[in-house]
């Protein structure tokens, strides 16, 4: 019987991100996501190894990506890989026989490298993906002076899966620590213990995504897959009534007035529109859907916050907005004056330059409701695009 240990303990330092860098995106999935979907369907268990404090926010990036969390083991890392590994083959289920270590931040590994794995475990008790050196290799000192060159027809590049007998990989951790011994990867412990490995073809695309660089690869690799960048568009409108009392905000900015906006929130009615246009265009309903007037936690709420939130869920999604359109319908006040703070707030929420965000206001020549003041309506309409 097969198992896994996935390792997501890293912490990101060389990504330069604040958060563990399998939790980063590629294509509106997680890292995490990719590696455990590219290594699930060939096992028949899997432990995932990490953090405690990265436990929960790997859980949710698990989820949202059709993967239920519930049906992997966990396990807490180490303080360093081996460590790591050795709590993470404590969890593994004792019917494992046969067990393969994956880096969580090797998303890209393809399935034939993980049968090669595979294959060579089954046969001979140990399999190492590798590729060969394309690079000239030399050993040199700690001033940078060359003391050799090996013979690079000789030399392989590791990579993981590294799939093992898991008595042998278990035998190897136990020789390692009545010695002292730290090996950074599974392998360079089965060599310390004396013990036979046996590398395998891997795959010259199964790269650790550990600087923004390696993202910036990883993303040009996924590429071929999404020929077009999607491209959506959608509207939003909004209406709100006039009353005595309340503050007039549009687009976050408080505009002196002697009416304001009624509403659940703060009643910002041309940032509804907005947001409903951002919405629409990824087809995840309205704001009244995210956001519901019956519910106490939005009771007065600045619509600015609101937008943060819609904004996360297109981000979540691998969408972002690449430019706006919004135009408010107002008899009262003259708007004009406020416009460039409005176009500000926008843009910066949206994460945009401002020559990408339009706020108009016009008046109906006191014709209808907006004409008689009897309220304000705003229509928006936005371009979306998919995130690579
Ligand atoms: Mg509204």
């Amino acid at each position: 019987m097969w198992g896994a240990i996935l390792l997501a303990g890293g912490s990101g330092s060389r990504m330069g991100s604040a958060c563990n860098k399998v939790l980063l995106k590629l294509g509106g999935i997680s890292v995490i996501a990719r590696s455990a979907r590219a290594l699930l369907p060939h096992v028949d268990r899997c432990v995932l190894v990490c953090r405690a404090q990265d436990r929960e926010a790997l859980r949710a990036s698990l989820l949202e990506a059709g993967i239920d969390p519930d049906g992997l083991l966990w396990a807490e890392g180490g303080a360093d890989r081996q460590a790591s590994v050795w709590n993470g083959l404590q969890a593994l289920p004792a019917e494992c026989d046969m067990v393969m270590i994956h880096d969580g931040a090797r998303c890209l590994v393809d399935d034939a490298t993980i049968e090669n794995v595979m294959r060579s475990v089954e046969g001979c008790g140990s399999g190492v993906a590798s590729a060969p050196a394309v690079d000239t290799i030399k050993v040199a000192d700690a001033a940078l002076r060359v003391l050799s060159t090996p013979d690079r027809r000789t030399l392989r590049t590791i990579q993981t899966p590294q799939g093992f007998r898991t008595e042998l990989i278990l035998r190897a951790h136990r020789c390692a620590d009545a010695h002292g011994f730290r090996g950074t990867d599974d392998a360079s412990l089965l060599e310390y213990a004396g013990l036979p490995v046996q590398l395998t073809e891997g795959s010259r695309g199964n790269i650790k995504l550990t600087t923004p660089e390696d993202m910036k690869m990883a993303q040009a690799m996924l590429a071929p897959d999404r020929p077009l960048p999607e491209t959506r568009i959608g509207q939003g409108y909004d209406v709100h009534r006039l009353v005595e009392g309340r503050k007039l905000i549009l687009c976050g900015v408080e505009i002196p007035h002697t009416l304001g906006l009624l509403g659940h929130s703060d009643a910002d009615v041309a940032l509804h529109a907005l947001m409903d246009a951002m919405l629409g265009a990824c087809a995840l309903g309205d704001i009244g859907k995210h956001f519901p007037d019956t519910d106490e936690r939005y009771r007065g709420i600045s619509s600015m916050k609101l937008l943060d939130a819609v904004v996360a869920l297109l981000d979540e999604r691998g969408f972002r907005v690449t430019n706006c359109d919004v135009t408010i319908v107002a008899q009262k006040p003259k708007l004009l004056p406020h416009v460039p703070r409005m176009r500000a707030n926008v843009a910066a929420a949206l994460r945009l330059p401002e020559e990408q965000v339009n706020i108009k206001a016009t008046t109906t020549e006191r014709l209808g409701f907006e004409g008689e003041e009897k309220g304000i309506s705003a229509q928006a309409v936005c371009m979306v695009q998919k995130t690579v």
